[in-house]
């Protein structure tokens, strides 16, 4: 069997184009454009890394960005009180709050604290409440969203199909599961306390696996024709690497994401899509409509 490698980067880039185009429409009809806020407390090396990585993709893309630096010894009513100021402010549509926040912090009040019609990364239970109620809502988690956008540019019909989620976090493992069921999939959701992950695994025609492990999944463990998507990012000697063991899946599996290049490239679009939408979300409500 042939195995297709899904290039995440080439459908990253053509989504930058779509949303480069767009941007520039909107800053030519209405002589502005989508903006960012993010805020990072501390000096985490890989946030400081996701941030600025997302600050140089709104300017390659023409959406406006301030990034809010807070110390390591702010507390979480300080880090709220600056995400009620960016809530009231009018010209920032879109908040995001590098996570993980210094161990003193309250993550979850502070995410809680957001504006859900600001909430780009889609981690306010008003959003999230939304996807588990089957509700059209305002934003989903990015990483979700960019699994989902792989998984429909391939064509693969999920209607009907046996899905393996593998790893229930509220980030990624979760929001996925419940956007399968929404497309008619039948999922299984595995996690650490799952007993015969491969007898599972070779159940399903879709695996999604964000975990975290290296090598957790190898060829013997999946179904012929198989589609996989591989979200895990672990560091392995220098080397970043998935949580399939890629080269035993080749030939057996239908469809692969590689890893890197494959879910990674999509996390930070969808978040810039996500901009995009929180944009016309406040065009909207300034609009009164
Ligand atoms: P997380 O919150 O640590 O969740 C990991 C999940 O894996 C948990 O649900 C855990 O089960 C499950 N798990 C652990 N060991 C397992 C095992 N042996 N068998 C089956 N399940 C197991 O992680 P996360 O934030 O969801 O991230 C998961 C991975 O995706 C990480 O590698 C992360 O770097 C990557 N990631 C990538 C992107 C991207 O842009 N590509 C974005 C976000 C995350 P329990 O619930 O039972 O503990």
């Amino acid at each position: 069997m042939q195995t297709n490698i899904i290039n995440g980067r080439e459908v990253a880039a053509a989504l930058q184009q779509e949303v480069a185009r767009e941007v520039e429409a909107i800053r030519v009809r209405d002589g502005s454009a989508p903006k960012l806020a993010v805020i990072l407390v501390g000096e985490d090396p890989a946030s400081q890394i996701y941030v600025r990585n997302k600050s140089r993709m709104c300017g390659k893309l023409g959406i406006l960005q301030d990034t809010i630096l807070l110390p390591d010894t702010a507390t979480t009513g300080q880090v709220m009180q600056k995400v009620e100021e960016l809530n009231r402010d009018k010209s920032v549509n879109g908040i995001l709050v590098q996570l993980p926040l210094p161990g003193q912090i309250d993550e979850n009040k502070v995410t809680q604290s957001i504006d859900p019609l600001k909430d780009v990364d889609g981690f306010h239970i008003a959003n999230a409440g939304k996807l588990l109620m089957g509700i059209d809502g305002e934003f989903v988690s990015c990483t979700a969203e960019g699994i989902m956008e792989l998984i429909r540019r391939t064509g693969y019909d999920l209607d009907g199909a046996v899905c393996a989620v593998i790893g229930r976090s509220s980030t990624v493992g979760r929001p996925v599961s419940m956007m399968l069921q929404r497309q008619n999939a039948t999922v299984i959701m595995c996690h650490s306390h799952t007993r015969n992950l491969k007898e599972l695994l070779r159940q399903a025609d879709v695996v999604v696996s964000a975990v975290g492990k290296p090598d957790l999944i190898d060829g013997s463990m999946i179904k012929e024709g198989a589609l996989i998507i591989d979200a895990g990012i672990s560091r392995v000697g220098g080397h970043l690497a998935g949580d399939v063991d890629m080269q035993s899946c080749m030939g057996r599996a239908g469809y692969i994401t590689p890893v890197p290049g494959g879910v990674g490239p999509m996390t930070i679009i969808m978040l810039m899509k996500n901009c995009l939408k929180a944009y016309y979300l406040q065009q909207q409500m300034q609009a009164g409509q």
